[in-house]
């Protein structure tokens, strides 16, 4: 077996990956992807609490019927509940694919 050393970690492996234009080990890879989906999850999040913030409308609901506040533009106000709901299904979609893979762990 011919050994090489990771370029990220420096550990001994016996296959180096090129993923996304880097090359590394498998475990490498792994933890690099992992954090990418939760950088992306944190980032999500903090925009859909952002734009929550900004109507004036509670954590978890998405509901048109809250209504638009007072002094918000109308134009604004359509921007955001678009982005909001759109936001909203991709944080979901990444809660659903975690929780899928999850339990395939458990
Ligand atoms: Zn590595």
């Amino acid at each position: 077996m011919r050994w090489v050393l990771c370029p990220i970690c420096d550990r001994r492996c016996g296959v180096i990956y090129l993923h996304h234009g880097r090359f590394g080990c498998r475990q490498c890879h792994g933890v690099v992807a992992a954090t990418q989906r939760e950088n992306r999850r944190t980032r999500l999040f903090r925009r859909e609490a952002d734009i929550r913030r900004r109507l004036g409308w509670p954590v978890g609901v998405f509901d048109m019927s809250l209504g638009k506040p007072r002094y918000m533009r109308w134009s604004t106000f359509a921007a955001l509940t678009a982005e909001l709901l759109e936001v909203s299904s991709l944080a979901t979609g990444l809660i659903e694919e975690w929780t899928a893979k999850a339990e395939k762990v458990f």
